[in-house]
């Protein structure tokens, strides 16, 4: 089964608009170095109509994502952004469920599973993150904390909305730690993750579900996660910062 490589970015709270216009316009006009591979920047949701503008003449071959959004369409929610918004923008993508968003705001996959059922319903490709952390990993609870995780952040979708979704395998204690899972250990989780996916739907659906790996991915180990046969591209977080570094990983996935 080939499914399309994915490559995005997460800017996570970085940058300022002037270097969000430049990192764009570098990705877009270098695109074609990685041209197998989907690539998608997800800036902070104030700079989403800025680069959804500075992607320019590389639109429809650089897609756009929000890093979080709301599960409702509008309403007294002081502060939130809404999933028609981020369309509005020309968003196609949004990331759930970031261990960021679960640890420092306490997101739960309760939480996760509404807002992926409202990404999709608003026409919305959810990014959903699943991973331990290393005290779970080091307890041996690794299978378990990602299997309740994928059943509780995916739960109650048709087969239909499973196929869209792109699932992101982030082993907590490898983001932004320059502490990479090994290709091995990332495989082992990813196999488990679509056996999860083929029970909550078919065989034949999983395998044509994205898995990307995220957590201190570089150009320089990007190459061996990528012949892993279930890694199916990469949630970039400091590394996606730098145009250079950020193709980099997208070629290494080409
Ligand atoms: C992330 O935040 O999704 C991430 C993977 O970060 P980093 O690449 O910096 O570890």
């Amino acid at each position: 089964m080939s499914r399309k490589k994915i490559v995005a970015g997460n800017w996570k709270m970085n940058l300022d608009r002037a270097k969000a216009k430049e990192l764009t316009a570098a990705v877009a006009a270098r695109r074609g170095e990685a041209a197998a591979v989907e690539l998608v920047l997800c800036p902070p949701a104030l700079y989403v109509e800025t680069v959804g503008a500075a992607i320019a003449g590389a639109k429809g071959t650089v897609g756009l994502g929000a890093q979080n959004m709301h599960d409702k369409a509008s309403g007294a929610f002081t502060g939130e952004v809404a999933p028609p918004m981020l369309v509005d923008l020309g968003c196609q993508y949004v990331i759930l469920g970031h261990s960021e968003r679960r640890t420092l705001f306490g997101e739960t996959d309760a939480a996760v599973n509404v807002k992926t059922k409202a990404a999709l319903a608003a026409g919305l490709v959810p990014i959903v993150c699943v991973g331990e952390t290393l005290e779970e990993r080091e307890a041996g609870r690794t299978a378990a904390v990602v299997t309740g995780q994928v059943q509780g952040s995916l739960a109650g979708l048709s087969p239909a909305e499973l196929e869209k979704i792109v699932v992101a395998y982030e082993p907590v204690w490898a983001i932004g730690t320059g502490k990479v899972a090994t290709p091995e250990q990332a495989q082992e989780v990813h196999a488990l993750i679509r056996g999860l996916l083929a029970k909550l739907s078919s065989p034949e659906i999983a395998a044509r579900v994205r898995i990307q790996y995220g957590g201190s991915v570089k150009p320089d180990n990007a190459a061996d996660l990528a012949r892993q046969p279930d890694i199916d591209g990469a949630l970039v977080g400091g590394a996606s910062l730098k145009a250079d570094d950020f193709l980099g990983i997208a070629k290494a996935f080409g």
